[in-house]
C-alpha cells in the first residue's frame, strides 16, 4: 500500500482520478447577486509570518497575471472573483523559494460557475474492478481539475471563506499540484517522498477502514489523489481537529506547507475576516 501510494503511473490513473470529483450538495442554494461580490482575503493569512504574507501577496499577483479566468453559466468574472480565488489557491504555495518555481503550471485556466454545475454523463467508463459503467445522468459538481484547467463553483468558494469544512479551491489546486509529477499520485512535487509515502499511506489506509472519520471527508478514501486533496482541505479548514485526530498527518502537512495553524482551543471552523484583498 505504501509503495503503491506514490508509484502508480499517471497513465494508469488519469482517466479515473483527474476527473473524479465530489458530487455537489447545494444545487438549490440561492446564488448571490454578483454586485455583492467583494474580494476577500483568506482568514488563514493570520497564520503566516510577515515574510510569508509578503510571499503570498507576490504569488497572488503572479497568479492574477498568469491565469485566465472564464465565467460560465452567466457568471461575469470580476476582479473580486479573481483576487479571492487567487488568494485561496496561493495559500498552497507560500513555501520559501516557491516564488522561484512555476505556479500551478497544470492550471492555466480557471472556469468559474455561479454555483454547482452539471457535467455530461460518463459513458462506458471502466471501474477499478474492470466492470463497465454506464451512467445516463448528468453529474453535479462543485469543482474539478482537468488538463490545464480548474473548474469551481463560486458559491462553494464563498462557503469555504465562511468556514465550511469543504474548500473547493484548496481541493482542486491540490489536484493541480499532484498532477505536476506524472510519476506520483497523491503527492505534490517535493524533494523527499519517503516520509510522505509512509504517513499518507498509513492515513489513507486508516480512512478506508473507517468510513465515518471525525475530520477527514470520507471522499478521501476514493484514492490516494483524493486523500491528499481532502487532507489539504482539512489542514486549512479544520486544523485543530486535524491535529487532534491525525497528529502525524497534521505535522507532515505543516512541514510541507511551511505553515503552522493554531491548534489550541476549538477553532474547528474558521471565522472569515472579510478583509478586502
Ligand atoms: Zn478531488
Amino acid at each position: 500500500m505504501v509503495v503503491a501510494f506514490i508509484t502508480a503511473l499517471l497513465a494508469a490513473t488519469v482517466a479515473v482520478l483527474v476527473w473524479r470529483q465530489r458530487r455537489a450538495s447545494r444545487l438549490d442554494e440561492e446564488v448571490l447577486p454578483q454586485e455583492t461580490v467583494t474580494a476577500q482575503a483568506p482568514a488563514q493569512l493570520d497564520w503566516l509570518s510577515a515574510e510569508q504574507q509578503a510571499r503570498w501577496q507576490q504569488q497572488t499577483q503572479r497568479f492574477l497575471r498568469e491565469k485566465r479566468f472564464i465565467g460560465c453559466a452567466g457568471l461575469q468574472v470580476t476582479a473580486a472573483h479573481r483576487q479571492t480565488v487567487a488568494g485561496l489557491a496561493c495559500l498552497l504555495r507560500v513555501q520559501a523559494g516557491a516564488e522561484a518555481q512555476s505556479l500551478f503550471p497544470a492550471a492555466r485556466e480557471i472556469l468559474l460557475y455561479p454555483d454547482a454545475f452539471l457535467v455530461p454523463p460518463l459513458h462506458e467508463a471502466i471501474s477499478e474492478d474492470g466492470l463497465e459503467l454506464v451512467d445516463d445522468h448528468p453529474d453535479e459538481r462543485i469543482g474539478e481539475h482537468g488538463p490545464g484547467q480548474v473548474v469551481l463553483s463560486w458559491a462553494d468558494v464563498e462557503a469555504a471563506l465562511a468556514g465550511d469544512g469543504v474548500n473547493v479551491v484548496i481541493h482542486e489546486f491540490a489536484h493541480a499540484l499532484d498532477s505536476e509529477n506524472p510519476n506520483t499520485e497523491g503527492a505534490p512535487p517535493m524533494a523527499d517522498y519517503g516520509e510522505w509515502s509512509t504517513v499518507m499511506g498509513a492515513e489513507f489506509a486508516r480512512l478506508r477502514r473507517h468510513r465515518r472519520p471525525p475530520v477527514l471527508d470520507p471522499y478521501g478514501a476514493e484514492s490516494p489523489a483524493e486523500f491528499w486533496c481532502v487532507a489539504a482541505e482539512a489542514f486549512f479548514q479544520q486544523p485543530a481537529a486535524l491535529a487532534k485526530h491525525h497528529a502525524a498527518l497534521f505535522a507532515l502537512l505543516a512541514r510541507y506547507f511551511e505553515i503552522t495553524p493554531p491548534t489550541e482551543t476549538h477553532p474547528e471552523r474558521l471565522a472569515p475576516t472579510g478583509t478586502a484583498a
